[in-house]
């Protein structure tokens, strides 16, 4: 086989479960993410030299739980300076499971190419008996190889689907089946070689979005809403300089009233205050459950908390005005 003419794809790790070790080939819980180099990844899937010719990085060693601001600026960088060359077809991101989705749409709206990013991970470490990774990442080679893929914004390649960035959410704490798009479905598929797009994401994105990655993100935390729910969470943002909240509401984005109080009290302080759910699954409506427009507060829409954060730090460090337009936008 010619391999000089297979695409070239970039694979940068930042650790999580797919670079997890455990003593115990039986241990799918007890191991430690985040500490198997990039090439020991690679070496597992000898199929990759078919598929790709890599280019290997190791962007970080991290447990995604401990995911930070900074380190996707540093990720988004690096995904921008290698797109921009014509020797790298597209990207795929090796990351934990834990905060992927928000890594995922952090770069969904901040890369500025129209080649192939895809976001991979494994629920099992890559010491345990039926290891998921070595599967996943080659498949998400496989989806970032392919022209198909081009123009989608980030993909997540997971458990033989293809994800949305924007819609892709982690729905299970084992299961190798453990991401879903709640609300509108997996893009496609990706099987032995085969990838297999079967509808596209008509958002904004990628090198369409209006968003840039930032050296200094705006404060913006997310507190939940749920029986008794005083307001002490939010004074203690506002007066530790928070300059957005996001909440996790109940049911469609209703908040309990001890809280809103403190958040209107809060939007008059200038903070930006946006309602999302904490169902999993659903639209939180305009006016709906609560009354924005006398509130002074943002409705998140069908994007989640975690990813409502995502934009809204975004939105925030672009200075945009109009909240509400860019939630009902992206
Ligand atoms: N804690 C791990 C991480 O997010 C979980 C995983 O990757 O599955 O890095």
């Amino acid at each position: 086989m010619n391999t000089s003419s297979l695409p070239r794809i970039a694979v940068l790790a930042t650790g999580g479960t797919i670079a997890g070790s455990a003593g115990d080939a039986s241990k799918t819980a007890g191991y430690r993410a985040g500490v198997v180099g990039v090439d020991k990844l690679l070496d597992a899937v000898p199929a990759l030299g078919s598929v790709a010719r890599i280019h290997a990085e190791q962007i970080a060693s991290i447990d995604s739980k401990d995911m930070s601001a900074a380190l996707w600026t540093t990720l988004g960088r690096r995904i921008d300076a290698l797109l921009v060359r014509d020797d790298i077809d597209g990207v795929v991101v090796t990351h934990g499971t834990d905060t992927l989705e928000e890594t995922a749409y952090l770069l969904h709206l901040t890369v500025k190419s129209t080649k192939p990013v895809v976001l991979t991970a494994a629920m099992r470490p890559s010491t345990a008996l039926s290891a998921d990774g070595p599967l996943n990442l080659l498949n998400a080679v496989t989806v970032a190889a392919s022209k198909d893929a081009a123009g989608k914004g980030v993909l997540v390649a997971f458990n033989n689907q293809i994800h949305c960035a924007r819609d892709v959410t982690k729905t299970s704490t084992y299961a190798v089946d453990a991401f879903r798009s709640p609300e509108t479905g997996v893009l496609g598929f990706v099987q032995d070689g085969r990838v297999e797009f079967q509808r596209i994401a008509l958002r904004p994105h990628t090198a369409s979005s209006e968003f840039a990655l930032s050296e200094q993100w705006p404060m913006v935390e997310i507190v939940t809403s749920y029986a008794d729910a005083s307001r002490v969470t939010v004074d203690a943002l506002v007066a530790a300089g928070v300059k957005g909240i996001v909440v996790a509401g109940t049911g469609n984005g209703s908040m309990h009233a001890g809280l809103t109080q403190a958040l209107v009290d809060a939007v008059k302080r200038g903070v930006a205050v946006v309602r999302a759910s904490r169902v999993g699954s659903g639209h939180v409506m305009r006016n709906g459950a609560a009354n924005d427009d006398a509130l002074g507060t943002v409705s998140a829409g069908s994007l989640n908390p975690y990813k409502a954060r995502v934009l809204l730090m975004l939105a925030l460090a672009a200075e945009v005005s109009d909240l509400q337009r860019v939630f009902d936008v992206y």
